[in-house]
């Protein structure tokens, strides 16, 4: 993929080119910004132009001409290099990331759970292999993934290697939050900052991925995703438009449901969703195959994605009772938003969501799923005038 395919992240861009083009390339970076904007397809094409023996200089897209002193460069997509970087089998190219310790050499390190980016990774990983000659070519390159997980040991033994990088070694920190790395590894860095993406750019690029998106759905995830096409593309994977469809509508008619069916429609979509995550948890060393964990953890994490919908709900009873309809993010549920709003007033909307996030702290820290459910839509009733004061008129 082309590097200039990396979309509407203009200053990106021009620090790593500008770098480049000034031949004071700093050798270890910090991509920093929401998840799903282009991170990773980023560093992976950076990785590739530092890869390839012979860079082209192609024409930049639109919101990057103007910069004169800046020689645009890629990689040349056809070598051998260019072949194996984009295969991710470039002897010279390591991606980092926690549940590389099931690699390690030592069987102890690979017995054990991983839950943060450990010291044994990285210095086996990256340290080591980053005073080792290239392979092939002149560069070695290193793509540490979520390096926010990286564990204090990990960062304070990572910090000799950033700050005089071997040669050849380029490391590139991948993080969705800058604040959580230790100051110290964040001033012997190059941050380049990452920005959600616009919301049209997000449908075209939706559309291209997924033909079979119905448009609906394509409005709805582009304008939740809040500008991460990467977030959107594994939300229409995991099917949570369906879901979110029937908690709106159970919601918008909360009264009628009541709290154990409004339980039990959400653990039903929860253990849905969760069988879209399992495989991508494994993947990532969060949970194991085949023990408690494998079910719970996917379904706990349903949980959390019907309650951030439903705070999202309420977000736009919030929108349409100010009176910027625009704004909504259920565009295909106007009719569920409205009839929330003609029930409550945008004070008692965002109380809702107040509430909501309470339940989401409970569900994170392991609460009885259906109990803190039932206890949320009693409170959400609450916050509902009785039927007999409701204004039938502004229903219509
Ligand atoms: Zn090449």
């Amino acid at each position: 993929m082309p590097i200039f395919d990396v979309r509407h992240q203009a200053r990106a861009h021009r620090i790593l080119q500008r770098a480049m083009s000034s031949h004071r390339l700093p050798h270890a970076y910090i991509f920093h910004g929401p998840d799903g904007v282009g991170k990773r397809t980023l560093a992976m094409a950076f990785a590739r132009l530092l890869l390839c023996p012979g860079p082209v200089t192609p024409e930049p897209p639109d919101e990057l001409i103007g910069d004169d002193d800046i020689a645009w460069r890629d990689a040349c997509g056809h070598c051998e290099d260019c072949r194996l970087s984009a295969a991710e089998t470039h002897p010279d190219l390591q991606v980092v990331y926690k549940a590389l310790n099931r690699y390690h050499p030592a069987p102890e390190v690979r017995a054990r759970k991983a839950i943060d980016l450990g010291v044994d990774v990285v210095r086996h990983f990256v340290i080591e292999r980053a005073n080792d000659r290239p392979a092939r070519g002149s560069a070695r390159v290193f793509v540490v993934l979520d390096s926010e997980e990286m564990s204090v040991a990990a960062q304070n033994a990572l910090l000799k290697t950033l700050e005089e990088p071997p040669g050849a070694a380029f490391i590139i920190l991948l993080t969705r939050s800058i604040d959580r790395l230790l100051p110290t590894t964040r001033s012997r860095c190059q941050p380049v900052p990452f920005v959600a993406l616009p919301t049209d750019f997000v449908v075209q690029r939706l559309r291209q991925a997924r033909p079979d998106l119905p448009d609906e759905q394509v409005r709805f995830l582009s304008r939740y995703s809040n500008g991460r096409l990467g977030t959107a593309l594994r939300q229409a994977d995991a099917g949570i438009f369906e879901a979110k469809i029937r908690l709106n509508e159970a919601l918008a008619d909360l009264r009628r449901v009541g709290p154990s069916d409004l339980a039990k429609l959400v653990q039903d979509s929860a253990a849905k969703l969760a069988e879209g995550y399992i495989e991508e948890m494994v993947e990532s060393g969060m949970i194991e195959k085949a023990n408690e964990a494998s079910t719970t953890e996917p379904v706990r994490r349903g949980l959390i994605v019907l309650l951030s919908l439903a705070s999202c709900l309420y977000r736009d009873v919030i929108q349409m009772g100010c009176g910027r309809p625009e704004e909504i993010v259920n565009v295909d549920q106007q009719d569920q938003v409205r009839t929330v709003a003609a029930r409550i007033a945008p004070e008692a909307a965002a109380e809702a969501v107040r509430e909501i996030y309470k339940t989401e702290t409970d569900v994170a820290a392991n609460a009885n799923a259906a109990l803190a459910f039932e206890a949320l839509a009693v409170r959400l009733l609450r916050l509902e005038p009785r039927r007999a004061e409701k204004a039938p008129s502004r229903q219509a």
